[in-house]
């Protein structure tokens, strides 16, 4: 570290002369000017104005010359440091819009690019296809009930005239729930919610049930221990078989398409008499194709099964049955999808994948 030349030594004096003054800005200029970025630059401009560079220290030499000498190297060396000082300044001004500049370039955004999507979730089609139905009959001025998955066995069976020891109770065909005397079973259909619309509500009552019910069935291609049923119960004055007919061809035709009707065949239940096994007519060859691997040529698929309410249920529910009569159907709402989409699998809809779901579109 240079001090103040207090003894006018004449070696360090030398580094005022302006020879070297000039060769200190010439090679301040060249670094300046050699940086190619903003880290460069400050690196070397240490070197040519910080407080050990030439220059500096040829200021620090002023203070010892002579007073007839002072003015002349002071304006010298001022001159040289202002000079050096403007063009490390304005080579900073150009690296730094040279960055700007890139920056622009390099972190552009390309608002016209699409965004990145993540994959959404999707409704269930069977939760799809239970509104459709459920919108079908309140259009036609029907209501929607619902009723407890956990039934009472009163409600399940015997409000609906299942004899004490009708097979559909049995542990084979019902879930109970335990502890087992407590009367409690999973719904195996939709029907209680008919005795319960009909204690509740009174008639004349319209009402469509929707919902998961449950037995004891092995899962596989056709079969599952927990599926969905639609219900349909009408309890008026003067209720007859053309009335249950006709609203089982309309279900049908907006179900499956104009000119699908269904058909009636005797069959037994104990909460409907007269009982029919509904069939509905086959949507892909309408009948016309013996060869047909859908009806297998019959021209008719089995739907569901439905009937005049019973006496006795209308009993059990506090309904005079010599003044109302009604009718009632229940089918699965399940195999209605596999018809309108040609899932042949059952199990696809209850794995839950959303691959699956996704086929099905987003119906609002
Ligand atoms: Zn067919």
């Amino acid at each position: 570290m240079s001090g103040p030349n207090t003894s006018y030594d004449p070696v360090e004096v030398a580094a005022l002369d302006p020879a070297a003054v000039d060769a200190a800005v010439e090679q301040a200029l060249a670094a300046a000017a050699g940086a190619s970025t903003l880290e460069e630059l400050k690196a070397v401009r240490g070197a040519h104005q910080g407080d050990k560079s030439p220059l500096a220290l040829a200021n620090r030499e002023i203070g010892a010359l002579p007073p007839s000498a002072k003015a002349e190297a002071g304006k010298r060396v001022g001159q040289a440091r202002g000079r050096v000082g403007q063009a490390f300044a304005a080579r900073q001004a150009e690296l730094e819009a040279e960055r700007d500049e890139r920056i622009l370039v390099e972190e552009a955004v390309d608002v016209t690019l699409p965004p990145g999507r993540r994959p959404m979730g999707r409704r269930h089609p069977i939760a799809l296809m239970s509104e459709r139905i459920a919108d079908l009959f309140t259009g036609m001025g029907w209501e929607v009930a619902e009723g407890p998955e956990i039934e009472a066995e009163w409600f399940n069976f015997d409000a609906l005239n299942f004899d004490a020891d009708h097979p559909a109770r049995q542990m084979q065909d019902t879930f109970y729930v335990d502890p087992p005397g407590d009367g409690l079973v999973l719904r195996t259909h939709t029907s209680p919610v008919q005795a319960r619309t009909l204690l509740e509500r009174g008639v004349p009552v319209y009402v469509a049930a929707i919902g998961r019910v449950f037995r004891t069935d092995e899962l596989d291609a056709t079969h599952m221990p927990a599926f969905h049923q639609v219900e349909g119960l009408a309890v008026d004055e003067g209720i007859t078989m053309a009335h249950l007919k006709g609203t089982l061809d309309r279900l049908a035709a907006e179900l499956f398409g104009d000119g699908i009707t269904t058909r009636l065949r005797p069959s037994y239940f104990p909460f409907t008499e007269p009982s029919a096994e509904m069939d509905l007519r086959c949507f892909v060859c309408r009948g016309e194709d013996p060869d047909c691997r859908t009806c297998k040529g019959t021209g008719w698929i089995e739907w569901g099964g439905c009937g005049m309410v019973n006496r006795n249920v209308l009993l059990a529910c506090g309904v005079d049955p010599d003044r109302y009569t009604g009718f009632a159907f229940g089918m699965g709402v399940d195999r209605a999808l596999m018809f309108r989409t040609g899932v042949s699998d059952m199990r696809d809809m209850i794995e839950g994948d959303v691959r699956f779901d996704a086929q099905f579109g987003m119906e609002i």
